[in-house]
């Protein structure tokens, strides 16, 4: 069987031909030779199976796409707050090469305008030249794509040639003292950095390292903390599609980046990368069926963000008492899939209402395959209420998806990886496993996601 999303993707590129509009970006003379009809789409699972359709081989340079990566690359190497003191992390509604620094503070608005990207890059590499910065985006850019990347020189001298926009741009932070490199060359890195070559199938496994939380799927290298990846996708959203990122929001939902090279790349955390290429663009720099692709692609899959997900009352799967080999009770409550604040919260609220009797309470956690920080806690509070109330607590959780089960005291939950560890082997003859009906949970009120 051929994967339906093969034919999704060729049938979207398709469909998305007859959008017409937009001319490649002319200011820089190399990309208006562009062909306008080279067209692509590229989706990465998060676990990196690539889908394509089109021309996802064809390389293009990769432009403000940069941005978002070196912008994650600063944070790594030099940390937070020296990023934050050189960078805000505000909107500005401006166009991508606005002359602007916040007045109070002088920074640039946000790393993803040519000013915050040009004091991002600066950043790295203090004392270093502009080869090596230019080598440190270049390797780190290589290992978010699996591949060893290169710069397009004849894109580079260019868009040197014309580049009095960004060269401004570098002398106004030089004079406000917000970089202390050479203007020049500072232009000079920053556009070798916009001149790196990518494929459409390139970016849509880099988008999918940010949605894998920041470890490159094929190589396993972990290239950001998943911290640094929260805050690239964070300024991603609302900074990402130039001075029509509130629109996009509105429309697509996603975090994504586009760059006057024709691609877009949107992060769909925990879920999938996503990549288009199509140079013409529109008035704010965007590839106009790029813009298109990501339009539909959220009315066909439910991108969208913000679309509210189905409460998370079905983590208890079930609940029931059974007896030991020796005639003890055990109350088991089977938990599942993905616990976070609004699961643990309910499972907190049932077990107030509802307290077990049985003097050892288990939580099968065989079937749960995450239980996340605040969950976590809440799960070992409540463990620690009810041991304070002379309960017994056993986790069943071979996974050791809480691992560590210290409840303080000095006390530890104990772990056993089947119900055998607890009841027995004779006991699991009994043919009742969990004898009470299936606990009442309340259907959700909303059972369809967008
Ligand atoms: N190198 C381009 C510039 O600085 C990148 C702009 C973009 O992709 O938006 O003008």
């Amino acid at each position: 069987m051929r994967s339906p999303i093969h034919e999704y993707l060729t049938e979207l590129l398709q469909s998305c031909e007859v959008v017409q509009g937009g001319a490649p970006a002319s200011y820089i003379p190399e990309l208006a030779e562009a062909d306008p009809s080279q067209f692509a789409i590229g989706l990465s699972a998060v676990d990196g199976a690539v889908y394509c359709a089109g021309d996802a081989e064809v390389e293009f340079t990769i432009q403000s796409i940069s941005k978002p990566f070196v912008y994650g690359f600063a944070l790594e190497d030099l940390g937070p707050e020296k990023v934050w003191d050189a960078v805000d992390v505000e909107p500005s509604g401006d166009a991508f090469n606005e002359l602007s620094l916040e007045p109070e503070t002088g920074r640039p608005m946000n790393p993803m305008i040519n000013a915050g990207a040009l004091a991002t890059h600066a950043l790295l590499l203090p004392g270093g030249g502009v080869d090596a910065r230019v080598e440190r985006i270049r390797s780190g850019l290589s290992a978010l794509a699996g591949r060893e990347l290169e710069i397009d020189e004849q894109v580079y001298h260019s868009e040197m040639e014309t580049a009095y926009r960004n060269r401004a741009l570098a002398n106004m932070l030089r004079s406000a003292g917000n970089v202390d490199l050479e203007p020049l060359q500072l232009v000079r890195g920053y556009t070798r950095q916009c001149a790196v070559r990518v494929t459409t199938r390139d970016l849509a496994i880099m988008a999918a390292t940010l949605s894998n939380g920041g470890v490159q799927p094929w190589t396993g290298e972990r290239v950001f903390s998943a911290r640094v990846v929260r805050q690239v996708l964070t300024v991603m959203t609302t900074c990402g599609m130039y001075d029509s990122a509130g629109d996009w929001l509105s429309t697509v939902g996603i975090p994504a980046k586009s760059g006057v090279g024709g691609g877009i790349i949107g992060v769909l955390p925990g879920q999938a990368g996503i990549a288009t290429f199509s140079p013409p663009l529109d008035t704010h720099g965007n590839s106009v069926r790029g813009v298109g692709v990501f339009e539909r692609m959220t009315e066909d899959m439910g991108l969208h963000l913000m679309s509210v997900p189905p409460p998370a009352r079905s983590v208890l799967r079930d609940d029931g008492e059974i007896t030991t080999a020796d005639g003890g009770r055990v109350g088991i409550y089977a938990l599942q899939g993905a616990i976070q604040f609004a699961g643990a919260e309910w499972i907190a609220r049932h077990l107030e209402q509802f307290p077990p009797e049985s003097p050892t309470v288990a939580w099968d956690l065989s079937r749960t395959y995450s239980v996340n920080k605040v969950a976590r806690r809440l799960l070992l509070e409540i463990a620690r209420g009810l041991e304070d109330d002379g309960r017994t607590v056993v986790l069943i959780d071979p996974d050791g998806v809480i691992a560590d089960p210290v409840i303080g005291d000095g006390r530890r939950l104990r772990v056993v990886d089947s119900l055998a560890g607890i009841v027995g082997e004779e006991a699991l003859r009994v043919p009742a496993y969990y004898t009470s009906p299936s606990v009442d949970t309340p259907t959700p009120d909303v059972t369809t996601v967008e």
